[in-house]
Order: C-alpha cells, then sequence, then structure tokens
C-alpha cells in the first residue's frame, strides 16, 4: 500500500483498525483540504461566502474529532490497555487536540473578520443615516 496523497510507501500499522491510507497526518490532512476544496467548488451555494462555507464544514468536522478525541481519552485512561499502547495513543491524542485547536484558532480569525466587517457596516449606516437627515 501506498500514501494516497504523496504515493510513498505506507509505514507498517501497530494493532487492528482500518488500513491507513496516507503516510502521515499532513498528507491526511493534505487529503482532506483538497477533498474539502473541490467540495466547495462543486456544492458551494451562491449566496455563502468561502469563508462562511468552510466553517459550516469544519463544524462537522470537529464534532468528529471531538468524538475521536473523548474515544482516544477513554482508551487512554482505560487500565486495561496494554503500556505499549500508550505511546501511540498519545500521540493520536496530541494529534487530534491540535487539529482541534487549528480549527478554533481559525474560527476565531473568521469571527475577527466577521466583526470588524459588521463594525464597518454599523459605521457606514451612521454615516449614511447622518447625511440622510
Ligand atoms: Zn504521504
Amino acid at each position: 500500500m501506498n500514501c494516497e496523497q504523496c504515493g510513498k510507501p505506507l509505514p507498517a500499522r501497530y494493532g487492528k483498525g482500518r488500513p491507513a491510507h496516507y503516510c502521515s497526518d499532513s498528507c491526511k490532512q493534505a487529503a482532506y483540504r483538497k477533498r474539502k476544496a473541490s467540495r466547495m467548488t462543486k456544492n458551494r451555494p451562491h449566496d455563502l461566502d468561502a469563508d462562511a462555507f468552510a466553517s459550516m464544514a469544519d463544524g462537522r468536522f470537529i464534532d468528529v474529532l471531538r468524538v475521536v478525541r473523548d474515544r482516544l481519552m477513554a482508551v487512554f485512561m482505560a487500565e486495561d490497555t496494554p503500556a505499549t499502547a500508550i505511546a501511540p495513543i498519545s500521540r493520536s491524542l496530541v494529534d487530534v487536540a491540535k487539529q482541534i485547536d487549528d480549527i478554533h484558532a481559525a474560527e476565531d480569525a473568521a469571527a475577527g473578520e466577521i466583526a470588524a466587517a459588521m463594525k464597518d457596516t454599523a459605521e457606514d449606516a451612521g454615516e449614511f443615516n447622518m447625511n440622510d437627515i
């Protein structure tokens, strides 16, 4: 099996679970961004701008990430989890936490832009009313 993103041979997997499609988290994320971008150009409604649409897509993605994080945390905390599994689980946990953090940071940036745009609009409206009177 080779990575679906960069074509490099996939590293051996520990344990069971779904077979890996990507060699690294960065390839997984690149593939996700590529899929999301192609979805956006295909299905993007005209009355939504790119940022609003991206934050909606991320909204669903972050729900998945939270479920994954909670499941990982449950396994991580379970007493019967073998010691050899702790390192890979903690790496996955850190990775999921980082992805959740990145989405929060992107949302904060988007919220800041929206707030600034609303402030501009309010100021324009204020000027307009003053001139109108
Ligand atoms: Zn790869």
